[in-house]
């Protein structure tokens, strides 16, 4: 096992490598970043990098979420008539024009789902980030990981897209700040999706628990 490691621990864990399943030997409490011997993955992270780096993330995207749904996606002009409509505005709008199924799939996948993944998120890393046990973790993990495939913002941004270009030669079509929000919503839920570390929390969590 390669490890940069510098403190000589006596406890030790086996641990299978998430891309190669090599088992090797894995330093309990390693204050540096672990790689896999073979294939180089990162086997553990080091302490520091998270929750408060998470907790940062989280706040950031759940800030940029709320704009998003504030601000206009959309400025329509006809004839010198401006509108401008909120994302729950075209779900509203949606629902009027009896496309419900739509309206639904747009207010689950695009505010409903990645707005409680986040606070779910927020949830748990700020008492973790303080040192506390937050009420109900193992649930709460579960449902993150359950809700996750299902919150999908760039396919409603998708939706919104081909609408613009259907409406363009009907009226002049100005994109909102919501719709710039949205573009920045999606690189930040791909870079927390990248960085959720799901063993990670669960050691902080256990971590915590061991305190009290
Ligand atoms: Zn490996």
């Amino acid at each position: 096992m390669m490890s940069n490691s510098k403190n000589s621990t006596h406890h030790h864990a086996k641990t299978a490598c998430h891309e190669c399943d090599l088992l090797q030997v894995l330093p309990v409490a390693a204050t540096q970043n672990v790689v896999c011997c073979r294939c180089g993955a990162l086997l553990h992270r080091a302490p520091g990098d998270q929750p408060q780096t998470s907790l940062a993330l989280v706040l950031t995207t759940l800030f940029v979420f709320a704009l998003a749904n504030v601000f206009p996606v959309v400025g329509l002009e006809v004839g010198g008539v401006r509108t401008a409509t909120t994302l729950l505005g075209t779900v509203s709008q949606l629902m009027r024009q009896d496309m419900l199924p739509v309206a639904m799939l747009v207010l689950f996948t695009g505010v409903l789902l990645p707005g409680i993944e986040l606070l779910a998120l927020l949830y748990l890393l700020l008492p973790l980030t303080l040192g506390r046990v937050p009420r109900g973790f193992p649930s709460v993990m579960r449902a993150i990981q359950m809700l996750h495939p299902w919150g999908m913002v760039e396919v409603f941004l998708l939706g919104v897209l081909v609408s613009l270009v259907k409406l363009a030669h009907l009226a002049q079509v100005h994109p909102g700040i919501g719709l710039w929000s949205f573009f920045v919503l999606i690189v930040l839920l791909a870079t927390s999706a990248s960085r959720f570390d799901a063993a990670l929390l669960w050691e902080r969590y256990e971590a915590c628990r061991a305190i009290r």
